[in-house]
């Protein structure tokens, strides 16, 4: 569910929920369909997972180079999720994605959300929320990327983020990708796909908003 405010002309959406929640597959349907979205991509200690590609999913990093960019204010915001990894959103990047006009979209935690709350008050911030806690543990499980320890690790920072809900301006319940996509569409101020296709008919030039723009 969400309210039906709104936030176009919001600069950065802040895209948060607990783990197995969906959000990455909420986010990547939402690339897909409008890639003129710029995606912050984080830096990370943790150890990249079979398949993630360093500077595509995250910017792997050691821990004495996680200390550097907190040294050099390089940071957003950060966070140490599940009390084993740092994770934190480079400055220089989205500041940059802001002045060249992009819609901006930060996938964090709750901690991060937190901070990005006290420096960016114009930003929006969404939750998205499983259909109920007995699903979200079916889809941590169904996952199977994790150990049974790491799974419950996950779960006891999933009942904080769940209990912080009310703190967002939107939520999403993801019971349904599609619609949960749409919704964060229309939070974003953009236009849902039917109406883009509509556009483009009409006006085969009409996609193209930010020709001018460097590419990110
Ligand atoms: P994962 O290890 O599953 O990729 O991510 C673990 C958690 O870290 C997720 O909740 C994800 O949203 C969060 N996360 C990813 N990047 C950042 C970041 O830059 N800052 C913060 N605060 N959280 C992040």
């Amino acid at each position: 569910m969400t309210d039906a405010t709104f936030q176009v002309g919001s600069r950065v959406t802040v895209v948060s929920g607990p783990t197995a929640v969906g959000k990455g597959t909420v986010v990547g349907h939402l690339l897909e369909k409008h890639p003129e979205v710029w995606l912050s991509i984080s830096a990370t200690t943790r150890a990249p997972r079979p398949g993630e590609v360093d500077g595509q999913h995250y910017h792997f990093v050691s821990n004495a180079e996680f200390d550097r960019l907190l040294d050099s204010d390089g940071l957003l915001e950060w966070a140490l999720v599940h009390g084993t990894d740092r994770y934190g959103t480079p400055r220089a990047p989205v500041e940059a994605a802001l002045a060249a006009g992009h819609c901006v979209l930060l996938e964090i935690e709750l901690q991060g959300a937190r901070q990005v709350r006290r420096t960016m008050p114009d930003a929006q911030f969404v939750f998205i929320a499983p259909p109920s806690w007995d699903e979200l543990v079916r889809r941590l499980e169904y996952r199977g990327t994790e150990t049974a320890s790491q799974r419950e690790r996950r779960l006891l920072t999933a009942r904080a983020e769940m209990a912080a809900k009310a703190e967002f301006d939107h939520i999403l319940v993801n019971d349904d990708v599609d619609r949960a996509v749409a919704e964060l569409i229309s939070l974003l101020g953009l236009c849902p796909p039917a109406q883009v296709q509509a556009r483009e008919q009409a006006a085969p030039d009409a996609r193209v908003v930010d020709e001018n723009l460097p590419s990110t």
